[in-house]
């Protein structure tokens, strides 16, 4: 552990989430509930936010039934299982995977009202907060995959209380976490939430937002030129092998394959990540409506749907999402997949990654005073000559096994009230 993430908690005296410690995933529910506004969302030395207690505590234990690390949901259920992908290439073209999340939100806004909330890049692309959007323009920024934890303040918690009591439909976006922290404090506010869709994304964790501060003021620094957007999922170099890319005043200015750009590498290294992500409270338990996700090893599986642009792995967890992923017929292309089909390529979407063997001293680096050349310098995040040979035959042996598996799965498809297996 990190005297980092030990000295950022000072809600310790705050009886009722007092005991959250290092599992708090700083969703900010805790915050948004009290009655009293006692808890403040402050950032730690890594610039992940924990709740600090300032005194006037009532003792009325809402704080405790908002958390999801606390107050965890029944696991949820399985109602179908797909790929898809927008059959709009230029949408898919500016989403992440097969630009689900986008179609969604479209058909949210054309209900006269509807609204939408997801992350969005603030502050020159510095960090990450959940925004709201209520038309196509202001949808834009909230699409696309951020690689860094993204806030919830207390005004996105009342906005989307405000909507829904207003009678508008509402898709309320982000990690399962942040989904469930969502849910426990709609709940705790009786919240009619007939017209809420809730969908998270498969989530591998967050990273630190003070190293992504620290990288994006670098790029700036080292390519002269004022970092202003950034797309951790440019298709330039295709969908399999996307690129990170880097652009100020509408201009790319640095493009990077993902496995050679550092600040991914120090992500899917599993060294910058959130240490409630090594164990997260939230995954397949959250109550969302719709999981949605790449979907790694379609090319395995249906050669001729991957083109470059991008597939989604969409788990509906209940019926209304079932219900909703059908209404889009005709604008994406979809068919049938299996659990296992969706788990071969992506174990994150049941389980925790386990972290880098020495996460806590690269952690130790960020919250101090090392620069970011000196960081680059040390950890290289380069995999051992043994650890590639490993990957290698693995990646070989396990092209045969998802042969051989999905042709055993085509003939078990799983019915409407499959449950996870997780
Ligand atoms: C931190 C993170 C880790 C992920 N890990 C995996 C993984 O291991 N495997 C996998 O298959 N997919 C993962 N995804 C999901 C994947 O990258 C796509 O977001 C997903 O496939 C949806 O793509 P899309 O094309 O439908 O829509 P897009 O337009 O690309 O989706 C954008 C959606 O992501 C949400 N979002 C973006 N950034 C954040 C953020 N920082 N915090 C909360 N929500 C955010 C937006 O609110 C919106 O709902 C991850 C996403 C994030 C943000
Ligand atoms: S117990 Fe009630 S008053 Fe005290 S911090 Fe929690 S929500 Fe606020
Ligand atoms: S997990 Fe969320 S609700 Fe629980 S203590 Fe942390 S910020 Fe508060
Ligand atoms: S891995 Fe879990 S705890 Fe971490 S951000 Fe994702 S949903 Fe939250």
């Amino acid at each position: 552990m990190t005297g980092a993430e030990t000295s950022g908690h000072a809600a310790r005296n705050v009886p009722s989430i007092s005991c959250v410690g290092d599992r708090c995933c700083g969703c900010g529910a805790c915050a948004a509930i009290c009655p009293v506004s006692c808890l403040d969302m402050t950032p730690d030395d890594l610039g992940f936010v924990h709740p600090v207690y300032h005194g006037g505590c009532t003792g009325c234990g809402l704080c405790a039934k908002a958390c999801p690390v606390l107050e965890m949901g029944e696991t949820d259920g399985v109602a179908s299982i797909a790929w898809a992908k927008a059959s709009e290439d230029g949408l898919r073209r500016r989403s992440s995977s097969g630009a689900i999340f986008g179609l969604l939100a479209k058909e949210v806004l054309s209900d006269d009202g509807g609204t939408v909330y997801g992350a969005a890049f603030v502050d020159g692309c510095r960090a990450v907060a959940h925004r709201r959007a209520d038309d196509e323009c202001t949808l834009d920024r909230l699409m696309r995959s951020k690689y860094v934890q993204s806030t919830m303040s207390r005004a996105i918690y009342e906005g989307v209380s405000r909507d829904l009591g207003a009678g508008k439909s509402v898709l309320f976006s982000g990690t399962a976490c942040q989904i469930a922290a969502m849910r426990n404090y709609l709940s705790l506010r009786r919240v009619p939430c007939e017209r809420l869709l809730l969908v998270d994304v498969i989530c591998h964790g967050v990273p630190s937002p003070r190293l992504w501060r620290m990288w994006v003021d670098w790029m700036s620094h080292t390519t002269g030129a004022k970092i202003d957007e950034i797309n951790f999922r440019s298709k330039s170099s295709g969908w399999l092998t996307f690129s990170v890319a880097y652009s100020s005043a509408s201009e790319e200015v640095r493009t990077s394959v993902f496995s050679a750009d550092w600040y991914m590498k120090a992500f899917l290294g599993n060294a910058s990540l959130r240490k409630s992500c090594l164990d997260c409270p939230a995954k397949r338990c959250c109550g969302s409506d719709m999981t949605l996700g790449d979907f790694w090893g379609i090319q395995n599986i249906h050669p001729e749907i991957e083109d470059g642009l991008g597939v989604s792995a969409v788990t509906c967890n209940s019926d209304k999402g079932r219900v909703v992923l059908e209404g889009l017929r005709g604008l994406v292309a979809y068919g049938d997949a299996t659990w296992d089909e969706v788990m071969v390529g992506n174990p994150s979407l049941t389980r925790s990654v386990a972290p880098h063997p020495r996460r806590d001293e690269f952690l130790h680096d960020v919250a101090g005073d090392m620069t970011v050349e000196d960081m680059m310098a040390k950890w290289t995040f380069e995999p051992s000559i043994w650890n590639r040979i490993r990957r290698f035959v693995r990646g070989k042996l396990g092209a045969v096994v998802r042969r051989a598996r999905s042709v055993g799965n085509r003939t078990l498809r799983l019915g409407s009230s499959y449950r996870g297996e997780n």
